[in-house]
């Protein structure tokens, strides 16, 4: 099929709950893809951050050919080796005890959500349930994890949202104390917000809020979903800030483009859940483990941290120039490969006029572009996409 074909039978039968781009991507190979009219991209939006390792990377491509012959789908009645495999990774590589698997990142923040209130009705007093997210953060969009999304705009038109959760602006301490009482249970926040705009917390705050946790007996989750497993410049976002937190989530880059999602925690919070207390049919399955493994053991095996940190570095840099010269360009925001570029200007019109040109970018709530390219671009495919950005400003700003 071409890319008209697609878009008229998706229009009739796809449930429309997506503002797509008419064409279809079809085929990939590290940061290009291929639409179905054979028209080539960069691809800097990456499947959301999901693709970071590029597409269709030949060790995850092996590992999911490997285990797909050998064993696809187990029930969790059992014990599944890559599982423990990659709870083993994921646990010596970060300051995290334990690891339950899911399918999705909404998936993983559910299951801290439920881990939160757990423990705390044990250890902290039965009233507390109360989670207190941030104003612009993202946790997803199953009931509980749209209402702990601090946006009024995804809630509109789902009432009754289930109760238990308040929301602050992001980066102010003395809201966040204010908002904290007897049935507060847990903090629950991403370092570096993405889908909001591309905002990170200071330093300064995170610590002061991780104290502010321990004083009131309060759980500090970290919803690393996107800006976790290398995309900011450490493997995980906290480890810049070097504030640990006590449930982490993890899910988008985790297994290489196969859906998985990951909640971690400490070794004492853990012990909260209990055999039946939650569960995943297809949380943990061998298929999405093993390329989890590949995945995660190739990020560190490539040095790939390391190479955001510089690169990442060298195109912040580069976009600060261009917003010399286009006075639209307000802020050059994020860190690593999660930037985001605040337009006074159509966000939109400068996605498509960089899509015509062959470079694929994301815009956020019509003024905020978004650039998530995978951890193995090269630096002349930043220069490519770079040029092209360029050229699409000079055509939209003029
Ligand atoms: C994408 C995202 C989610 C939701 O993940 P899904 O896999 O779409 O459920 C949650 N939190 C953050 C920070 C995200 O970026």
């Amino acid at each position: 099929m071409d890319n008209a074909t697609i878009v008229t039978q998706g229009e009739k039968y796809v449930m429309k709950t997506y503002g797509r781009y008419p064409f279809a991507l079809v085929e990939g190979t590290g940061t290009k893809v291929v639409d179905a009219d054979g028209n080539e991209y960069l691809d800097f939006v990456g499947g959301l951050a999901v693709n970071s390792l590029g597409h269709c990377h030949p060790k995850v491509v092996e590992a999911i050919r490997q285990q797909a012959s050998k064993l696809i789908h187990c029930s969790n009645l059992y014990w599944i080796e890559p599982q423990v495999e990659l709870a083993k990774l994921l646990v010596e590589n970060s300051d995290l005890d334990k690891v339950f698997f899911c399918n999705s990142g909404a998936e993983a923040n559910e299951a801290a959500i439920k881990l939160a209130r757990k423990y705390a009705k044990e250890y902290r007093s039965p009233e507390s349930y109360e989670i207190i997210t941030m104003r612009r953060s993202f946790h997803g969009r199953t009931m509980a994890t749209l209402t702990a999304t601090g946006q009024k705009k995804f809630h509109q038109g789902f009432a009754p949202l289930p109760m238990g959760f308040k929301y602050v602006p992001f980066n102010d301490l003395s809201s966040l104390r204010a908002a904290v009482g007897s049935k507060t249970c847990a903090v629950m926040m991403e370092p570096v917000q993405g889908e909001g705009g591309v905002y990170e917390a200071s330093k300064d705050y995170l610590k002061a809020v991780r104290d502010l946790c321990n004083e009131e007996g309060l759980l500090l989750i970290f919803d690393e979903v996107q800006c976790g497993l290398g995309r900011t410049g450490s493997l995980f976002a906290y480890q810049y800030y070097e504030v640990e937190p006590d449930i982490l989530t993890l899910a988008k880059a985790l297994a290489g483009g196969v859906p998985v999602g990951a909640m971690l925690a400490r070794e004492q919070v853990a012990k909260a859940f209990v055999p039946g207390d939650h569960a995943s049919t297809f949380g943990g399955n061998p298929l999405a483990m093993a390329a989890g493994v590949a995945a995660f053991k190739t990020i560190l095996e490539e040095g790939l941290v390391e190479k955001v940190q510089s690169l990442g570095g060298y195109l912040y840099q580069e976009l600060e120039k261009l917003a010399g010269e286009f006075k639209q360009l307000k802020e050059i925001r994020g860190r690593g490969f999660l930037l985001g570029i605040e337009v006074d200007g159509p966000a939109d019109a400068i996605v498509a006029a960089c899509q015509k040109r062959g470079l694929l970018i994301n815009s956020l709530h019509g003024h905020v572009l978004r650039l998530l390219p995978p951890l193995t671009v090269s630096k002349d495919e930043i220069d490519q996409a770079l040029k092209v950005l360029k050229d699409a400003l000079q055509e939209v700003l003029g």
